[in-house]
């Protein structure tokens, strides 16, 4: 009855939203809100672009039925609903394919030109493209790249490198450290998993990026150590040999996107010319691939905490701007499948972890499955369920294992998947800050970078 409710409330709520979009929105009062405290200026001196990879629209909205509050009659805003400023096309200009990939898409918003599927902050012809992080560079601004998979993935390397394939990602990291401009590093502040590809037998990163003077960290203790040490200037935090753990399988060595988001804005607005910052919830997308709901909500969560972190900064900053987006959507997620009128949260919420973590633990050798079923699962799983997972344990294959645990938390929460890739539908747009009016409406994912760069002419 409560959850019938929830959803007539929610697209009440919806309605209301919409209509009241072009006078007087929500939005518009906190703008006016900050206008009051903050001098009105329409060029931002710092830019925080945060991308949640595969963070299409499905998922914005399953987050919110996660984060409602069970005691409220209407479905409960999430942070990012007070900062909707529109939607961007994604569509790719590949030769064989319209729908995106992360690097791709990061091409577009770093350098705002359509390239091909694996091209890295490289155009059509392979040649090289400036991005908004060069050009921030360029103009003496600071310069951070913030990710929970290898800072050296798709999204991150399509601002602070080139490379004609998303793969090369040991090269990815050569560029990191060996393309300066104006005689120096191009990222200040580099924080994420993917250590295998800055320590490697034909090189050490870590060691050269040290003897030019950047701290080294690699774990929660030492990012927070150097994050109030002010002799720490420039950061090399590489948390996991590649991407890092999911959110919710994180253990207390393991810094969140938040923390390593707080300590890069710290870092990079002691420069008084401003800084560029790019933050990614890179594991969305993972999720989404694995059509694994429980890692899409926690890693939403992650990307969220960071958000809200970004636009308390910004709030008291009042010279940043904060865009938040997607670059493309993955797996089809759907609230609602089977033709059941419901998308039921609370087995979501009964995961003590994801099914990768959990499939990990089942491989182990004289692992006790029941247990682990038992303080992990917080519902009931049927009998066949229960066979369904120990017989993919005895197959050890890793993704059916995976599939068998996930399928019991989509059958309950009438979760729906389409496709293991990525799908094409337009993604949100979320802003605060002077300039971010510029990104109302409908727009281009290249658009992202075209305003970006005239505003660091
Ligand atoms: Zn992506």
């Amino acid at each position: 009855m409560k959850t019938f409710n929830k959803v007539i409330a929610s697209s009440v709520i919806a309605g209301l939203f919409l209509s009241s979009l072009p006078t007087a929105s929500p939005l518009q009062t906190k703008t006016a809100e900050a206008a009051a405290t903050c001098k009105a200026s329409s060029k931002p001196k710092n830019f925080i672009f945060m991308i949640g990879d595969g963070m299409g629209p499905s998922f914005n909205s399953a987050y919110r039925y996660m984060q409602d509050k069970p005691q409220t009659k209407e479905l409960d805003k999430v942070s990012f609903d007070s900062y909707l400023l529109g939607g961007q096309r994604t569509i790719a200009e590949d030769d064989h394919q319209n729908i995106t990939d992360s690097a791709s898409a990061a091409t577009a918003m770093s350098a705002g030109v359509k390239t091909y599927n694996n091209a890295i902050a490289v155009d059509n012809d392979k040649t090289p493209v400036k991005t908004v992080l060069e050009q921030a560079k360029t103009v003496d601004k600071s310069t951070g790249l913030v990710a929970t998979s290898e800072v050296t993935h798709a999204t991150p390397a399509a601002y602070g490198a080139h490379d004609e394939s998303r793969k090369n990602m040991p090269a990815i990291a050569d560029d990191y450290f060996d393309e300066m401009i104006k005689g120096q590093h191009k990222v200040d502040i580099i924080l994420g998993g993917g250590k295998d590809y800055f320590k490697r037998d034909d090189r050490n990163l870590i060691k050269e990026f040290k003897n030019d003077g950047y701290k080294y960290v690699n774990n929660k203790k030492g990012l927070l150590k150097a994050a109030s040490n002010s002799k720490d200037k420039q950061i090399l935090g590489l948390f996991s040999p590649g991407g890092m753990p999911k959110m919710i399988d994180r253990d207390a060595n393991m810094p969140s996107l938040k923390q390593m988001t707080s300590t890069a804005i710290k870092k990079l607005s002691k420069d008084k010319d401003g800084f560029f910052l790019m933050v990614e919830g890179s594991q969305i997308d993972w999720a989404g691939h694995a059509n694994d709901v429980t890692g899409a909500m926690s890693e939403m969560r992650d990307f969220d905490l960071a958000f809200q972190e970004a636009i308390k900064f910004a709030k008291t900053d009042c010279n940043t701007l904060v865009i938040a987006t997607a670059d493309h959507s993955t797996g089809g997620l759907s609230m609602g499948a089977r033709g059941e009128y419901n998308f039921l949260v609370e087995p979501i919420k009964q995961m003590k972890h994801t099914p990768e973590y959990l499939r990990a633990q089942m491989m182990k050798d004289g692992a006790d499955i029941d247990k682990i079923i038992k303080d992990n699962i917080g519902f009931e799983l049927t009998a066949d369920e229960v066979k369904a997972i120990k017989d993919a344990v005895t197959s050890k294959k890793a993704a059916a294992i995976e599939d068998a645990i996930e399928r019991p938390v989509d059958t309950r929460s009438f979760t729906g998947w389409t496709t293991g890739g990525h799908t094409g539908e337009d993604v949100n747009v979320y802003g605060y800050g002077p300039g971010s009016d510029l990104w109302r409406g409908n727009m281009d994912n290249t658009d992202n970078a075209k305003r970006i760069f005239k505003f660091l002419k």
